[in-house]
């Protein structure tokens, strides 16, 4: 696995969305007024139990959001892409634990580098599948999916997905092989690749995979 490359210049490319973060802010306060404003006049205009509990869950929703917001839960980054260099927001979470994202405006796959947001380097291979691409069928991947090595087995990996319907949630199952190496048969199948939920591919499916470069190809980069 190779490491996020040290960014050359002290200068970070990340720094707090003021305006995402203030905007959450005044909509988690707003809410949880606006479910007081609620309470209040359901007193006066004696609207009784609906009232109340319409304003009981404006203001929990308001409250807790606001809380979750000053304990840095919520937060919003802008980042410069290093790639295009077209400032994105993000999640601040989006960054952290080694996860990677693509930019919202060329799809270059990103992380975190000692504070500054570098684009994935070739080459990458993740401990774990953080690396999305579109399920296609038939599955056009001859090398091990981890390491690219010659493969000489298969391994069943397996995505669900539910799909809320009008009277009964509807369940998809999608089973999918993948070439392996020997040394990586016996790994465990979800830190190869998942098949995961999306609202592309086939039934909506994508592979995550731990091989960056693969991932690239099939997201054809
Ligand atoms: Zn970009
Ligand atoms: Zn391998």
């Amino acid at each position: 696995m190779s490491e996020a490359p040290e960014n050359s210049t002290d200068e970070s490319n990340v720094s707090d969305a003021e305006g995402a973060n203030t905007g959450a802010m005044v909509y988690a306060v707003v809410i949880s007024i606006a479910g007081l404003i609620l309470g209040v006049v359901t007193f006066i205009k004696g609207w009784g139990f609906m009232g109340y509990m319409g304003g009981g869950l404006l203001t929990v929703a308001g409250v807790s959001m606001l809380v979750a917001r000053l304990k840095g839960g919520v937060k919003f980054i802008s980042v410069a892409c290093p790639v295009c260099s077209e400032s994105g927001t993000y999640d601040a979470e989006t960054f952290e634990e080694n996860n990677a994202q693509p930019c919202d405006s060329c799809g270059a796959y990103l992380w975190d580098a000692k504070g500054s947001v570098v684009a994935v380097p070739a080459g990458t291979v993740h401990a774990r599948p953080i690396f999305e691409a579109p399920l296609k069928l038939p599955i056009e991947i001859e090398a091990c999916v981890v390491c690219g090595e010659d493969a000489s087995f298969k391994i069943q990996i397996e995505g669900t997905t539910s799909k809320m319907g009008v009277a009964a949630t509807k369940y998809i199952t999608r089973e999918v092989e993948l070439p392996v190496c020997g040394s990586h048969q016996d790994n465990e199948n979800a830190a190869l690749a998942t098949a995961v939920y999306t609202e592309d591919g086939v039934d909506g499916f994508a592979l995550k995979l731990r091989n960056f470069d693969l991932s690239e190809r099939l997201r054809g980069r």
